[in-house]
């Protein structure tokens, strides 16, 4: 393989948030490999793999098994899957709904408006507790891989179909805590049908992982949600105390 495909193989799998690739014995076979699976989603480098932390399976194993996923109706309208992003150790991982068009566009949750006021919320909050952590050091993903249209809220069968992959990528990183943002993350998570406003600011769980529920970012960009956005930003200190401190 070519020195420049592998660095776009590196740089597509660390944008994924994944750090760790071995080189394994070329078997029969492994020749010059076919173009592909650089920046048209899943898919990857035949001889490439990421190191398996035990016991359970890998981000890239899990992105491997999406493959060119069309197991519900929201493939039709994508363009990326939006699988997730950051640190594959980090000690917090950030759930929010699905992506929307500018994530499509580039493969990347949270890189739109909402995104940034994310990144601004992490990096803020944590900056004033005096934490020293950046977005990169987190792991930031959703509930579905794949931009419903419209924007509109993944239905039942298409979070079930894809839900699995959310606790799977959840398993495979086992973070300390976990950050719910919005109704549908936590509704992914814990089922729960109250709303968020009664739910946020509190500690639930996942399996035997504690989760925080907070406002999704794009609500708090709604111009008449100050309190609303205080309470965010009380939420966040309260999980990043909890996983850093
Ligand atoms: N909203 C989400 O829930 N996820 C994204 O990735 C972007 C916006």
């Amino acid at each position: 393989m070519r020195v420049d495909r592998v660095r776009q193989y590196l740089e597509y799998y660390r944008d994924l948030g994944i750090g760790t690739l071995y080189r394994r014995e070329a078997g029969p076979g492994a020749g010059e490999e076919a173009d592909e699976g650089v920046g048209r989603g899943p898919g990857g480098p035949p001889h490439l793999d990421a190191a398996s932390p035990e016991p359970g399976e890998s981000l890239l194993q899990i992105l491997a098994d999406i493959g060119d996923c069309r197991r519900c109706r929201l493939h039709e309208g994508r363009n990326k899957l939006v699988f997730g992003v950051g640190n594959e150790h980090s000690p917090l991982v950030f759930v929010g709904e699905g992506p929307g068009a500018d994530e499509d566009e580039q493969g990347i949750p949270f890189v739109g408006r909402a995104g940034q006021l994310l990144t601004q919320m992490i990096e803020n909050t944590a900056k004033k507790e005096g934490i020293p952590l950046l977005r990169n050091d987190v792991y930031i993903c959703n509930v579905v891989k794949c931009r419903p249209p419209g924007n509109r809220t993944p239905e039942a069968d298409e979070m079930e179909t894809c839900g699995q992959f959310l606790y799977r990528q959840i398993l495979a990183i086992r973070p300390k805590a976990l950050c719910a943002l919005g109704g549908t993350a936590a509704r992914a998570l814990l089922g729960h049908k109250e709303g968020v406003t009664k739910m946020r600011g509190k500690w639930f769980q996942w399996k035997d992982i504690p989760v925080m529920v907070t406002y999704h970012p794009s609500y708090l960009l709604r111009p008449y949600n100050q309190e609303a956005k205080r309470e965010a930003w009380e939420d966040l200190k309260k999980v990043l105390h909890y996983v850093y401190d």
